[in-house]
């Protein structure tokens, strides 16, 4: 990194860059390449020797990812970062980093659903003790009687928006010398987990980070020693390595992060309000509502942002929910979001149709459940495709 004055986030957040090469190219060069060469053998025997190998193979290090890393740090206000090939191989690493057989993690029981078959079907094999906690602090509290190695949680989770108080969490794993990751993938810029007591902030920078849906992505934010020591050696020899493409193309999307996080929220917030009004609708899940249950600890707690993804649980069930989803013209029917375009999904058939029945219905993910992720587009357009929908529903 370049620049070491002591500009704002949202500055570095568009500035962060490699250092300028003899070329005096304006934009981020692309380092692509597999290795780096040395002047001579001593030099590369000293480089693979070193603790932190400055650049030796893209597997260890990358100048892409090194910014990529610093922007999410900055975003983050941590005084680290490390970036992933997805936001999946994010939460892996940070359990294989973190976790040994016979320890216990807690899971909050809504996560998206690939972390829950991560959890389940693989890290269990482990001899890695999985348990899910349903509910909020309280329930937290109960399952941390017991020590525990690592709590993993999301807040808004996905797709049921519901918010747990990070900072309650955050003490109570730390009283039994637990370590909390905190996913924020879907409340980046307006919540800081870290400074509420996260030790890690984990994203899906597929999602808000990139923010056009172009590459997978993932990032660990996190004490210096905690991610060099526990987490990096994980990487380095697993390989779950960003390639430098989709790490510059991430580092791009971030340059907007800010006012793209705004926009959405708005456009989310304004929306969320008129769709209360439907009489289709059985209920609007939005934690920037004054009616969802948290939505005090909310305001608090991502500074003042309710997000840009609404749920709605449409009064019906599967047909409803299909019917409503097959009538957009303008938002797009895909598991992504946090992409400039709007998008829709039925978590019950795509995202989370892979956890148990039992599971689903712990966290309410009825067939009758849709979520929705407000893009950029202009409000009144959006707002159409929502009535449109809605009036398939008469
Ligand atoms: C999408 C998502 C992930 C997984 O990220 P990938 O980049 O798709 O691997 C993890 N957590 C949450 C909350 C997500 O929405």
């Amino acid at each position: 990194m370049k620049r070491k004055s002591a500009t704002r986030a949202a500055t570095e957040l568009v500035r962060a860059q490699a250092a300028r090469s003899e070329n005096r190219e304006h934009a981020e060069a692309l380092f692509l390449t597999s290795s780096f060469v040395f002047d001579s053998a001593e030099q590369a025997a000293a480089q693979f020797a070193a603790p932190a190998a400055e650049y030796v193979y893209s597997r260890f290090s990358n100048p892409n990812l090194k910014t990529l890393a610093a922007r999410v740090a900055v975003l983050e206000e941590t005084p680290a970062a490390l970036c992933t090939a997805s936001g999946m191989s994010a939460i892996l690493s940070a359990v294989l980093g973190i976790c040994r057989a016979g320890d216990r993690v807690l899971c909050g029981g809504e996560v998206f659903g690939a972390t829950a078959q991560l959890l389940s079907n693989v890290i269990s094999k482990f001899g890695v003790r999985v348990q899910y906690v349903f509910g909020g602090e309280d329930a937290w509290r109960e399952a941390l009687k017991e020590n525990a190695a690592l709590c993993i949680l999301e807040t808004p989770s996905n797709p049921m928006l519901s918010i747990l108080d990070i900072a309650e969490i955050a003490a109570l794993a730390h009283d039994k010398n637990a370590l909390l990751a905190v996913d924020n993938c879907f409340c980046p810029w307006a919540q800081k987990p870290h400074a509420l007591g996260a030790d890690l902030v984990i994203h899906s920078a597929t999602k808000y980070l990139d923010g056009q849906g172009r590459v997978l992505g993932g990032a660990i934010a996190g004490a210096e020693e905690l991610l060099h020591e526990k987490i990096y050696p994980v990487l380095r020899c697993a390989g779950p390595a960003l390639s430098p493409f989709s790490a510059w193309t991430i580092s791009r999307g971030m340059e907007t992060l800010p006012l793209r996080i705004k926009a959405h929220c708005e456009s989310a917030a304004a929306l969320a309000e008129w769709l209360q009004t439907a009489p289709q609708l059985e209920k609007v899940l939005y934690a920037g509502l004054p009616s969802h249950p948290r939505h005090a600890l909310a305001m608090q707690q991502q500074n003042n942002m309710g997000g840009g993804i609404i749920s709605l649980q449409i009064k019906g069930g599967r047909d409803e929910a299909w019917r409503f989803i097959n009538a957009f013209k303008l938002f797009s029917i895909t598991a992504n979001f946090g992409d400039a375009k709007s998008t829709a999904a039925h978590p019950a058939t795509t995202t989370h149709s892979r956890l148990t029945p039992e599971h689903r219905a712990a966290c309410n993910i009825g067939e009758n459940l849709v979520r929705l992720s407000i893009g950029l587009e202009d409000l009144e357009d959006i707002r159409e495709d929502l009535a449109r929908a809605l009036a398939a529903l008469d």
